[in-house]
């Protein structure tokens, strides 16, 4: 099996699935008991949480464990809206987002709060002009994803940062879950920032929100008073170590990685790029292509390469059960066939260039053997 879909999930590094192991065995205790067992667990964990804000440049930014970048983005938005309600009821997004963000914003909605869309160009980027003209004295919160999930494309969060400086009601959010391990980002002035374990090679179901000013926050997960009363339930502790060992060596290989893969990313280009009725989104991330086969279905382009052992995903892999086309490629503008035919190819730094190459001949066979429907 050769699995191109690492923007889905990636797989843990071996180093981290023994540390993961090695936690449970040995710190198997619970972070919150007072006897020096459950005291020896809490050092641990207050150890990784420093890492992890330290290795994402913000070490003066606290960080709150939790399930992943899922329940990161509705901490972050639920709570702080809540906060700040008295002082505005208006949240500026970009049209980029995750559903973890744009259907949480749908549901505060139903609260009083207004969510005005920052449009989009054509390269995936979002119009920081059209987000000055939307600021006003009714806005609260801001987010925008640092790289975008779909397309790979990079987000300007420096200069958002540097526009918001003249606005220091408004909290700007940033979801970091695609950059994280990826490209180096300066989250320096950003407020908060969400991420996910899985996504650079940790374990699944742990992820943090690094907040600057935890006091801005607010539970939505009520109970034992864990996470400084931010975040209740029993800490994961073998998973956030394990997170922390992921980012440290998400980071360490990261320069290195990003050579690897952007030569893998050209060559894809390159291989593709002239075919009839192909068509390959702007580049972002190296890490993330996506490629279109206009006239065809994405579903069975993935199904076509499914079955010559090679893993990619659509982009619209839950949209088209809802008969949706993917929001992100619409936002850019792109055509309707262009969106039905996008499958994402997505490489991580333990991708092998064999199986880059391997995934080239599929992808060239699959182009021949739909020739006909391609328009
Ligand atoms: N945000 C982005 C940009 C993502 O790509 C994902 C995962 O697909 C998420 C959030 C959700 O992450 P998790 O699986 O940790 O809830």
């Amino acid at each position: 099996m050769i699995y191109m879909d690492n923007a889905a999930t990636t797989r843990p590094y071996g180093e981290v699935m023994e540390t993961f192991m090695n936690v449970n065995e040995a710190y198997y205790f619970n972070t919150a008991s007072i006897h020096q067992s459950g005291r020896k667990a809490a050092q641990l964990l207050e150890a990784s949480r420093k890492q992890i804000a330290e290795l994402l440049g913000v070490p003066d930014y606290h960080c709150i464990f939790t399930s992943g970048a899922t329940e990161s983005n509705n901490l972050a938005i639920q709570s702080v809206l809540r906060r700040k309600q008295p002082y505005g009821g208006t949240v500026l997004v970009s049209e980029l987002e995750h559903p973890s963000v744009l259907n949480v914003l749908e549901a505060m909605k139903e609260d009083d709060f207004r969510v005005n869309y920052i449009k989009t160009f054509a390269d995936g980027t979002v119009d920081t002009d059209h987000l000055k003209e939307m600021l006003n004295d009714d806005v609260i919160f801001i987010t925008v994803m640092a790289v975008n999930n779909i397309t790979g494309s990079i987000q300007p969060i420096a200069e958002i940062t540097e526009i918001l400086k003249q606005y220091p009601k408004v909290h700007f959010h940033t979801d970091a879950t695609q950059a994280i391990g990826k490209i180096n980002m300066d989250y320096a002035g950003v407020d908060s920032l969400s991420l996910s374990s899985h996504k650079f090679h940790g374990m699944k179901g742990t992820g943090a929100l690094i907040a600057k000013e935890p006091r801005t926050l607010s539970p939505i997960i009520h109970g034992g008073g864990h996470e400084n009363n931010l975040r209740s339930g029993t800490v994961n502790l073998p998973g956030a170590v394990a997170m922390a060992r992921a980012l440290r060596m998400a980071t360490e290989q990261q320069d290195v990685s990003i050579e690897r893969v952007s030569d893998y990313n050209h060559k894809v280009r390159s291989a593709l790029g002239n075919l009839r009725s192909v068509h390959i989104q702007p580049s972002g991330v190296p890490h993330i292509l996506n490629v279109s086969f206009r006239g065809a279905k994405g579903e069975v382009v993935v199904n076509a390469l499914g079955n010559r052992g090679i893993m990619v995903s659509t982009t619209s892999a839950c949209a088209s059960k809802l008969k949706k086309l993917n929001e992100t490629l619409l936002a850019m503008g792109n055509a309707r066939a262009i969106i039905e035919g996008s499958i994402r190819i997505s490489f991580s730094s333990l991708t092998q260039e064999e199986e880059v190459d391997e995934m080239i001949t599929a992808l060239l066979a699959v182009h021949k053997e739909i020739g006909e429907v391609l328009k």
